[in-house]
């Protein structure tokens, strides 16, 4: 959509350059530090995850990604481009769907578009074809409330995509949802976001869906949080988690996660 940026020019799709987040901290009289001195890089269709300890950072850094929180200091790129405030080449998704409940399905996809400018042609076009690839045609004009969980947070997917952001960052998508769910849509993503080229970013406290679904995951350290290790998924079929989770080396990859994360220490 957004042409000369899009592919092969080497250039990451999103950079944080020496990222730093403080908080007034008024009860105490000083400052938090949420997120310590970051750089990361991720490059065009790569899937990374972000796991580390509660209250590390991770929506912080996810935020200052998105535009919505100030960085401290440091800078934040999208496609190049200094993100200083939100905007459209960069797409949110949380933990809660936040699909209008007055609206249909296929009208919330549509609503992105709709402030863009697009034309109700080509946006319906467009809601259609991506509700079609996360399974929702026969609920295109169903409302919110008529869905399941699972099936709302596909909506919010499609809705997410139907934008055509550069960079999808999502903070913990499925942890509201039951165990089986959730595998279902891992899958989804897993095989939408390979459809559709997409690069994204996503927090999991989840170690089997970080190594199911990314390329390379990032791990932080308790606050404030600092990017201590990044580890490279070399298991074949990103594009099917299902298949991933069942390939001998996704044991040896979460174990490594967990002494990482020293969760055996905190659990003595
Ligand atoms: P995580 O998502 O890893 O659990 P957060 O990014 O939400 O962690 O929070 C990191 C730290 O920053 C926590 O100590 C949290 O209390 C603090 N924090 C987050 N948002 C704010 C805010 N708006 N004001 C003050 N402190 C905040
Ligand atoms: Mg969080």
């Amino acid at each position: 959509m957004h042409g000369p940026s899009n592919m092969s020019s080497g250039r990451p799709r999103l950079e944080f350059r020496g990222v730093t987040k403080r908080f007034a901290n008024p009860r105490q009289g000083g400052f938090v530090v949420a997120v310590e001195n970051v750089s990361l890089s991720i490059a065009d269709g790569e899937v990374v995850s972000l796991i580390g300890p509660s209250g590390c950072g991770k929506s912080t850094l996810l935020n200052m990604g998105s535009g919505l929180d100030p960085v401290t200091s440091g800078e934040v790129h999208v496609d190049g481009e200094l993100v200083s405030k939100p905007n459209r080449h960069v797409a949110f998704m949380l933990q809660k769907d936040l699909l209008l409940p007055w609206r249909t399905i296929v009208e919330n996809v549509e609503l992105g578009q709709e402030i863009q400018g697009v034309t109700s042609a080509e946006r319906r076009r467009r809601a259609l074809d991506l509700l079609a690839k996360c399974r929702l045609t026969d609920f295109v004009d169903h409302y919110p409330h008529q869905l399941s969980g699972g099936m709302r947070q596909r909506a919010a997917l499609a809705r997410t995509l139907a934008v055509d952001p550069s960079v999808l960052l999502m903070d913990e998508p499925f942890s509201a949802l039951d165990a089986q769910t959730k595998m279902v849509l891992q899958q989804d993503l897993g095989r939408t976001l390979a459809d559709t080229a997409k690069t994204a970013l996503f927090i999991t406290h989840d170690l089997v869906e970080a190594v199911a679904l990314s390329d390379r995951i990032l791990v932080m350290s308790q606050r404030p949080g600092t990017i201590i290790t990044e580890i490279a998924v070399d298991i074949p079929d990103r594009d099917n988690p299902m298949r991933r989770r069942q390939h001998p080396k996704v044991g040896g990859f979460v174990v490594q996660l967990m002494n990482l994360l020293q969760i055996e220490q905190a659990a003595a």
